[in-house]
């Protein structure tokens, strides 16, 4: 079922939804089993797999040069979302992007993804390699996730890339887009960003999951932005659970959000790892009863790897 029409037949309850990372290169399917199944009592309306593309490692020869590899750590997107589709029945939603993919590349994606029955796909543009500095898109890929967007908009409809094919059969994905309550970090303000998030909706986006953010306000304001700007599309907040003191400065380098001053105090006071993780429950429990009162359509929780903590908050919420 389309995650937009897991919203509508909600009647106003908040869903409970979750986003989970292939394992490492070389490890078991198990792990995703395990970092699902304790959420199992929370009803997931759907469950998002994020897409990793390649990274460069450099390899040691044995005459001590280095060879530059390019390398997936976190293949298995697609199998995972069938597992999880043929096992729990539970709408998955694999996340697909721009980069390191031609359109060609993509179409075939998108159509195994549709010969397995996977309903719904969150369109990304990915980031740059590290190291790359800026995005570079493949010479005759997607740029941005707008084009890419355009390109599922098309099979939707029954255009493929080559146009002489005969009896094509439309996709019928649920579109979802990412979203910045705090701001793209490449977009030079957050009109520019929200003009840019309105094009992605404007083209067929049905929905938008936001970056993570620890302070309600950012996103209460961030809709209402959008709203005046004709945003009408669900707006479903992302929600990570902060439990170490190290996360107070990993997670604002990589995401580009902030952590609010109250939410570093409690972390700070601290004396024990223990404790440290206790504040952090404390903190995304109140963020979600304020969401849940002010009537959101679904908390989707980044839970990378980490169910116990996100299993602490629901029980509170749900
Ligand atoms: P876009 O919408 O293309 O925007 C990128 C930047 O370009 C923004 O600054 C925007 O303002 C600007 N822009 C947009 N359109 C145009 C245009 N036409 N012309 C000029 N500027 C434009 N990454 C992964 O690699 N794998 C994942 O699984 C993944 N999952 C994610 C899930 C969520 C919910 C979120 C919020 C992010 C996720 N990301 C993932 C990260 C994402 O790929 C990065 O944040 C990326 O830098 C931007 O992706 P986007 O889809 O928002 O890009």
């Amino acid at each position: 079922m389309k995650v937009t029409e897991h919203l509508s037949k909600a009647g106003g309850k908040t869903l409970f939804s979750i986003e989970i990372l292939p394992p490492l290169k070389g490890r078991s399917m198990n792990e995703i089993y395990q970092a699902i199944d304790p959420l199992l009592e929370f009803k997931p309306s759907f469950i998002d797999v994020t897409y990793h593309r390649e990274e460069y490692v450099y390899k040691k020869r044995p005459d001590g040069t280095h060879e530059k590899k390019s390398v997936r750590k976190r293949p298995g997107t697609v199998g995972i979302c069938a597992a999880i589709m043929n096992k729990y029945g539970i709408d998955a939603v694999p996340h697909i992007i721009c980069g390191g993919f031609t359109r060609d590349e993509t179409e075939n994606a998108l159509i195994d993804l549709s010969f397995l029955g996977i309903d719904n796909v969150l369109v990304l543009r990915g980031d740059s390699i590290k190291g790359e500095g800026a995005f570079i898109p493949e010479p005759a890929g997607n740029a941005y996730a707008i084009d890419l967007l355009g390109q599922v908009v098309n099979m939707n409809k029954g255009h493929y890339l080559d146009d002489e094919l005969q009896g094509v059969a439309p996709t019928g994905f649920c579109i979802g887009v990412a979203g910045y309550p705090e701001k793209h970090f490449e977009a030079p303000n957050m009109r520019s960003d929200l003009k840019y998030l309105k094009a992605k909706v404007d083209a067929g986006a049905e929905y938008i999951v936001t970056q993570m953010f620890f302070d309600n306000k950012k996103y209460f304001d961030f809709v209402a932005t959008c709203k005046d700007m004709g945003i009408h599309v669900p707006i479903i907040p992302g929600i990570k659970v902060l439990t170490t003191k190290k996360q107070m400065t990993v997670l604002p380098s990589l995401f580009h959000i902030d952590i609010p001053d109250d939410l570093e105090d409690a972390m700070e006071h601290c004396d024990t790892n223990e404790k440290v993780k206790e504040a952090g429950i404390e903190w995304a429990i109140q963020q979600c009863r304020e969401l849940k009162a002010a009537g959101v359509p679904c908390i989707h929780f980044y839970t990378m790897g980490n169910s116990d903590t996100c299993k602490r908050v629901a029980s509170q919420v749900y």
